[in-house]
């Protein structure tokens, strides 16, 4: 059976690892990815926020090496969904199973003024360049601000604001800065009020000001001011954006998506095209961005397939489970174990925050590269 798979971020590889590893050289497995390597979500705010060196973070696809797996370091131009056909600038590729985990991709020109005035902290580039800005930022209005849902890692710009409170502690920076968070939601994490709770007193202590269900419209390079979506405008110094996210251009024009994202059966990932998943970011299964959902949904995609391969009824459904860690300051780490479920109200118990779940993270970090690159690695 041939499979192609695009998209070799946490959905890709952790899918593309499971085949490898139960079917080997069985099956004809093609990843296709237009990037050179793989950077955890949370790795970009360890480089922008200076705990980790830029280098140590990229995980390059040329040290993938898996039985059954074939590598394409290339841009996928066109998908036929019936035909099961991709055209990328490396050639065209076959298959007769496709899956579609090519992320959300970012857009920071879609809101005005970002560019201009703002920095982004969504991209590898805008995080990794942040690194500098930060360093050289002498205190003032810091505001962290979301423009749009929806966005990958609910809890990241929680994170940040946070982190930002800490790195201007350590650098004597602090007492001359505010902190303003944005958010278009009315508590920081949903799903889970205990989370949520624990956010808001750790905002209350640190003297950060909360700005619940609002977005940041446009940024006003002159005035240097947030113009956010009730009307009201926040000036700053320094501010640190979460761009607008939407389905990779080449998904749309298939015409995979519905409202903005890939449809998919939420308990076996199948799209509305017979032979082809999607999982991930690019989806609207109905859990958040995070790749810990990317994750367990390729896990099921990976059981299905080889259950299909080995002539067996494929019985494995997705659950909707995730665990999300939280960055909290101080070098503590929280844990949400969440569960999204069609039909039923999502809902996720709080850990922490403590040192030990900063560990407990580490090595949920240093476990993938493990599994999917098979070599050993410390996150921060
Ligand atoms: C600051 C930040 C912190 C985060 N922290 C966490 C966290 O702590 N825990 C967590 O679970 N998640 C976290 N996330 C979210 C996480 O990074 C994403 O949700 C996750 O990577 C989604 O996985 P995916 O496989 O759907 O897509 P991705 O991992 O984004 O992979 C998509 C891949 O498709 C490739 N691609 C896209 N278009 C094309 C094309 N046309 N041709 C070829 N290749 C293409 C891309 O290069 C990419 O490698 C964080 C994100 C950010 C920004």
């Amino acid at each position: 059976m041939r499979m192609v798979i695009l998209g070799a971020g946490f959905g890709g590889l952790e899918l593309t690892s499971r085949l490898s590893e139960e079917l080997g050289d069985a099956v004809d497995v093609v990843l296709i990815d237009q990037s050179d390597g793989f950077v955890f979500g949370f790795s970009k705010l360890d480089v922008m926020f200076g705990r980790a060196p830029a280098e140590s973070v990229r995980h390059r696809y040329a040290d993938l090496v898996k039985p059954g797996v074939r590598l394409v370091q290339s841009t996928v131009r066109a998908i036929d969904p019936v035909a099961k056909v991709v055209e990328t600038d490396a050639g065209r590729f076959e298959t007769d199973v496709l899956v579609v985990a090519l992320g959300a991709d970012l857009d920071p020109g879609a809101t005005p003024g970002l560019v201009e005035a703002g920095h982004e902290f969504y991209t590898v580039a805008g995080a990794f360049a942040l690194r500098d800005v930060l360093d050289s930022f002498a205190g003032g209005r810091v505001v962290v601000g979301v423009t749009s849902t929806p966005f990958k890692c609910p809890p990241a710009p929680s994170e940040t604001a946070l982190l930002v409170h800490d790195f201007l502690v350590e650098r004597g920076r602090r007492e001359q800065s505010e902190i303003a968070l944005v958010m278009p939601l009315p508590v920081p994490i949903p799903p889970s009020p205990a989370a949520s709770e624990a956010l808001l007193i750790a905002f209350a202590e640190r003297g950060i000001e909360w700005h619940p269900g609002c977005a940041v419209d446009a940024l006003d390079p002159d005035r240097r001011v947030a113009v956010l979506s009730d009307g009201t405008g926040l000036p700053f110094d320094l501010f640190l954006g979460v761009p607008v996210h939407r389905a990779p251009a080449v998904v749309e024009e298939a015409g995979l998506t519905v409202d903005g994202w890939i449809p998919v059966d939420p308990l076996t990932l199948e799209t509305a095209f017979p032979g082809v998943y999607a999982v991930g970011d690019v989806t609207s299964v109905g859990t958040p961005k995070a790749g810990v959902f990317a994750e367990g949904q390729a896990a099921v995609v990976a059981d299905r397939l080889i259950a299909l391969v080995r002539g067996e009824d494929p019985d494995s459904t997705y659950d909707g489970r995730g665990i999300c860690y939280l960055e909290f300051g101080d070098d503590e780490v929280a844990k949400v174990d969440v569960t999204f479920r069609s039909g039923e109200a999502p809902h996720g118990e709080l850990l922490g925050p403590s040192a030990e779940l900063a560990a407990d993270k580490a090595a949920f970090g240093s476990s993938r590269i493990q599994r999917w690159f098979g070599r050993e690695w410390s996150a921060t």
